[in-house]
């Protein structure tokens, strides 16, 4: 083979952006093949009534100086130009069993303000603050992949990070379910329990905070949108190819090596390296021929769950929120009208509203979204069965949020411009993910001790890059596994990995 070797990419989601810059930092022929209409994946932003409604990002973390993850964005383009807002807060909730609780960024802060709501659980919040902190400490490389690391480089991890390691160790093994049953306060476990899935590994969400606490996890003002078409522009302005409304099928291979990749119109497309950068179930089970999962992997994928599916809100208000503490999750309040979301029902709901990005707004107006955990089959049936019933059910939805915001400032229900409601449907028909999940696998403590591989070991240049080859999912991993790839492709071809910022 001459060089340059040709890359092609499935997928123009985070994780294949990544890839592409990369790939042409190092002076690859790459093409991306989108079977969608629009970069970004699950990372979207859409128009409505003069709105940019933000479907995605609400912190990155690695947003500022002093951890490997800044550099990779800066290498990326994404943070020259773009302005970060630091929360003070992660989460407000409002009223749990009569209680305001705010989830400070600051440790010591937070620490005060848990002992304030029970004095009683000194032990348990102590150890929750001093968890937070000492994984703060890490400075575990993130700059290279897990695979090139020799065992001299992973003695000097361990020896630098020995109790930060320790507590990951430690935590990855409870899920924040387990934690939370350690408090004697009733409101205390509800927020936890609350707090996001509560099935997660600890390690998960403290690695969240410890982020935050450090001041790294900015929103990029702009959203989505802006953050994706920053990526978007580096990698155009690199020299990349990205087609697309190009679904790719098939991996089509001969002699345990590919030969690239063919799409819906049939075409076959060379290339010495493919990265599927799209959902990991259809990359293995569906483009690759049979015989080329081994039985572990082929384990993992049935044992290991998905996020569960979501159902997003978004709404369009006419007036300013100035009286709402801005915080990174959003304003968690009790449903005076509980919402059926699919199969679940929920009593309480975190709505993001968007005061601190005006951007995303016509003057005067604020965006509003809400995360809502649902299933994936009982929307999927509806619309199979009645597509009339499955829009009703959106719309039910919508006028229930709507009267429920109402209730919590009173007005709103007047001032709505538009809402709107993406369901686990929308996810899986707009980027192909399993199941609808909107960011991979769930990190449980099970997921958290399995290693997804990027690559196969009986399939010569096939490479793996998103949130199904890393638990947890979330932008970095997405866009370090990208770069990860490359890192390895370099390797297979003897070449030094080179990176420059723009
Ligand atoms: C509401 C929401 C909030 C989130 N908040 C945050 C946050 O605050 N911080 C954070 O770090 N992360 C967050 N995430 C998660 C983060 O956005 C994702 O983990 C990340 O963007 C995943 O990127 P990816 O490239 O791995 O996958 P995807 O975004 O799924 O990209 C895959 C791409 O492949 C394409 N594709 C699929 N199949 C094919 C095919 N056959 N042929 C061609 N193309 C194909 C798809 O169209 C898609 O563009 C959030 C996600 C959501 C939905």
């Amino acid at each position: 083979m001459t060089f340059p070797k040709r890359i092609a990419i499935v997928g123009a989601g985070i994780a294949g952006l990544s890839a592409g810059i990369y790939a042409r930092m190092n002076g690859f022929d790459v093409t991306i093949f989108e079977m969608g209409h629009k970069a970004g994946g699950v990372c979207a932003s859409w128009e409505r009534d003069g709105y940019a409604v933000n479907g995605s990002i609400h912190w990155l973390v690695g947003s500022a100086p002093g951890t490997d993850l800044y550099d990779m964005w800066r290498q990326l383009g994404v943070i020259e130009g773009n302005a970060f807002y630091n929360h003070s807060r992660f989460i407000e909730y409002r009223d749990v069993d009569g209680v305001d609780v705010h989830f400070y960024v600051n440790p010591a802060k937070l620490r005060l303000h848990l002992l304030t709501i029970s004095p009683d659980d000194g032990e348990a919040i102590d150890e929750f603050i001093h968890a937070i902190e000492t994984i703060a400490e890490n400075h575990i490389p993130l700059d290279t992949a897990f695979e090139l690391l020799n065992p001299w480089d992973w003695t000097k991890i361990l020896a630098r990070n020995f109790s930060s390691l320790m507590a990951m160790g430690k935590y990855s093994r409870i899920s924040v379910n387990a934690f939370a049953d350690k408090f004697k306060s009733s409101v205390l476990r509800q927020v936890f329990q609350r707090f996001w899935s509560g099935e997660m590994a600890m390690t998960f969400f403290l690695m969240q905070l410890a982020y935050a606490s450090k001041g790294t996890a900015g929103y990029p003002l702009g959203g989505s949108g802006k953050f994706i078409a920053k990526l978007e522009e580096r990698y155009r302005a690199l020299g990349g190819k990205l087609l697309f409304g190009q679904r790719v099928v098939r991996i089509p291979t001969a002699e345990e090596r590919v030969l690239g990749v063919e799409t819906e119109d049939g075409r076959q497309h060379a290339a010495d390296y493919v990265i599927a950068a799209c959902d990991g179930h259809t990359a293995l089970f569906h483009m690759l021929p049979e015989g080329y999962v081994d039985d572990r992997l082929r384990q993992a994928y049935q044992s290991l769950r998905p996020f569960p599916a979501l159902a997003y809100f978004s709404a369009g208000v006419a007036r300013t929120f100035d009286e709402v503490a801005p915080s990174i999750v959003g304003l968690n309040v009790p449903l005076v009208e509980p919402v059926m979301v699919g199969a679940r029902r929920h009593d309480r709901a975190t709505f993001q509203i968007y005061n601190f990005d005006p951007t995303l707004a016509p003057a005067g107006k604020t965006l509003i979204t809400a995360m809502l955990e649902t299933d994936f089959e009982s929307w999927h049936e509806l619309y199979d069965q009645d597509p009339a019933a499955y829009r009703e059910a959106r719309e039910r939805i919508c006028r229930s949020l709507a009267r429920n915001l109402d209730a919590c400032f009173p007005g709103v229900g007047k001032a709505l411009d538009f809402t709107d409601l993406a369901t686990p449907l929308t996810y899986h028909n707009w980027t192909g993910n399993y199941r609808g999940s909107y960011e991979g696998w769930l990190p449980t403590p099970e997921a958290m001790q399995t290693r997804l591989p990027s690559h196969l070991q009986r399939l010569k240049n096939f490479y793996m890059a998103g949130h199904w080859v890393t638990p947890g999912g979330g932008m970095p991993p997405a866009a370090y596994s990208g770069r990860d790839a490359i890192q390895l492709i370099c390797r297979a071809e003897r070449r030094h990995f080179d990176t420059e910022v723009p």
